[in-house]
């Protein structure tokens, strides 16, 4: 068994401590289906100590009443500690999470830069003044939410991580983050990483265990003041019902069937290998994969056939190994999983041009799947309406700019979308028309650090990056003046 130094314990209150019940779970290393740590589970009880750890130091002031520039400077020093330690940070995510080191690599960097651009944002939270009619002056104060729970998932562990935890410290709140139980290990990381940069105790706390219990525990904890999550769909209802019996606040990221619309002007020596990166990247394990291609049908044949020969060319292997493109998926029953939604997309009549099986040889013990592409399918089908989060890509012919954009908008997701010409108008009309939270135009970029990103539809509530994030992360207190 290989297995990396692992504390099995939970950061409560500024101590890592044994769950109270003394339990812990088996972390798998995707890639060889071995055991490589293993993590403590916080019970209900523990669940509770965490948020009174949390109510403790933030009804204490010693963050949530800091200047904001001595709150942005302990933000730059986990910024600048997680940038000294990389190599090490970026192995042990490509090791849990499975995915290539290089990628891994650019995730921790990213969750680097989310720091320092929060650590920039924390002395720029500002209120307003109103003209209001009454004989006086009238202004707003933005002030921190109290209690936050940060639930994340396993597809790109430290960056979602990152995504909240920075925002909610830099507007002064106090939060408990529970990642997945698939990929708990950078989590635990960052939580040493913020006592190091001299975080105060308590302020971020660091809980592990099952979702169904300890994320259940923390959900509907009447003292928890907002709940910030990313996962699934389902599991975002499921919050939603915890939250609801203490009007706790909620914003939610969820899952996405974005669509990549190709019309027949567009620049395919750019679209192909945008279409194929941005569905097979982290092995389609992302919410804003462009797993449903629309492509013009006057150059569909084309288009599909350059998208399968790119797709067979992808180097699957050993995530450490620099040249890897596409690790396994997160553990062998999401693979089972993706596997059974290629098996229906066969069943549907769609026609598979390449992939939809588990490599052999030296991969074999990893949750690996070849990349797959369907083309020639139908919207109505399963394989387009279902999110398979897996390396699986549905493509659909059009005709005309009305109909891609009835199909491109039949579903319930909203989250992401690409759209590819050279026609300026078009381009603007469609992503008018198009239902996402986040659009690109000759581009398969979703996320930028600065810019606000988030779901219409089912794909969630809220927007979170860039300064956009900090309204999830305060409250809105109006003061009036009287001037009389
Ligand atoms: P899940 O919803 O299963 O889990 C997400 C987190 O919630 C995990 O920490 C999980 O814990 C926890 N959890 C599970 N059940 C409960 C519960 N009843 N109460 C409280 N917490 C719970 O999602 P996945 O981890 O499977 O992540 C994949 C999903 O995330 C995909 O659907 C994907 O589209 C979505 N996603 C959305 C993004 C977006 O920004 N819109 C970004 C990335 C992913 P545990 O692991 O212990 O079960």
């Amino acid at each position: 068994m290989v297995t990396v130094e692992s504390p099995a314990r939970l950061l409560i209150g500024g101590e890592w401590r044994s769950g109270q019940e003394e339990k812990t779970f088996d972390i798998v290393e995707p890639a060889t289906s071995e055991v490589m740590a293993r993590a403590a589970v916080a019970s209900p009880t523990d669940v509770d100590r965490a948020v009174k750890a949390a109510r403790e130091a933030f009804e204490g002031g010693a963050w949530s009443d800091a200047p904001a520039s001595a709150r942005a400077k302990v933000l730059y020093k986990i910024a600048e500690l997680i940038r000294a330690d990389v190599d090490r940070l970026a192995t042990l995510e490509a090791r849990n999470a499975g995915k290539p080191i290089r990628d891994a690599r650019d995730e921790v960097l990213g969750a680097a830069q989310c720091f320092e651009y929060y650590a920039g944002a924390a002395t720029r939270i500002f209120g307003e003044t109103i003209p209001v009619t009454a004989p006086g002056l009238d202004f707003t104060l933005r002030e921190p939410v109290g209690v936050v729970a940060l639930i994340v998932p396993w597809n790109f562990p430290l960056t979602i991580a990152s995504w909240k935890v920075a925002p909610a410290l830099a507007a002064g709140n106090a939060a408990i983050l529970k990642p997945a139980s698939y990929t708990p290990l950078t989590a635990l990381e960052l939580g040493r990483i913020a006592l190091e940069a001299g975080l105060p105790e308590g302020v971020l706390n660091v809980i592990t265990g099952p979702g169904a219990t300890t994320g259940n525990a923390l959900a509907g904890h009447p003292g928890v003041d907002k709940i910030a999550f990313t996962g699934e769909t389902l599991t975002g209802v499921s919050i939603l019902q915890q939250a609801a019996p203490n009007i706790t606040r909620v914003s939610l990221e969820l899952g996405g069937k974005s669509p990549n619309i190709i019309f027949q002007d567009a620049d395919l020596e750019k679209a192909v290998p945008a279409a194929v990166n941005s569905v097979f990247g982290n092995a389609g394990q992302d919410c804003c994969a462009r797993s449903r291609a629309f492509v013009h049908r006057s150059i569909a044949e084309e288009f599909d056939q350059r998208v399968a020969a790119g797709s067979r060319q992808l180097t699957l292997g050993d995530p450490l190994d620099p040249a890897t493109e596409i690790g396994p998926l997160i553990s062998m029953k999401q693979r089972e999983r993706v596997q059974a939604y290629v098996e229906v997309g066969q069943r549907e009549g769609a026609r598979m041009l390449s992939g939809g099986s588990a490599p052999g040889g030296a991969l074999a013990r990893g949750s690996y799947l070849e990349p797959t592409v369907f083309d020639r399918a139908d919207n109505r089908m399963r394989i387009a309406q279902e999110e398979i989060f897996g390396p699986v890509l549905t493509i659909i012919p059009f005709d005309d700019e009305d109909e891609v954009l009835r199909l491109v908008n039949d579903t319930p997701y909203g989250l992401s979308g690409s759209i590819w010409t050279r026609d300026i108008g078009r381009a603007l009309r469609v992503a008018r028309g198009v239902k996402t939270g986040v659009l690109s135009i000759n581009s398969s970029r979703s996320v930028h650090q600065e810019a606000p990103f988030g779901g219409y539809k089912r794909s969630g509530i809220g927007r979170e990056l860039g300064m956009h994030a900090l309204q999830l992360y305060t409250e809105v207190k109006n003061v009036f003046v009287s001037l009389e």
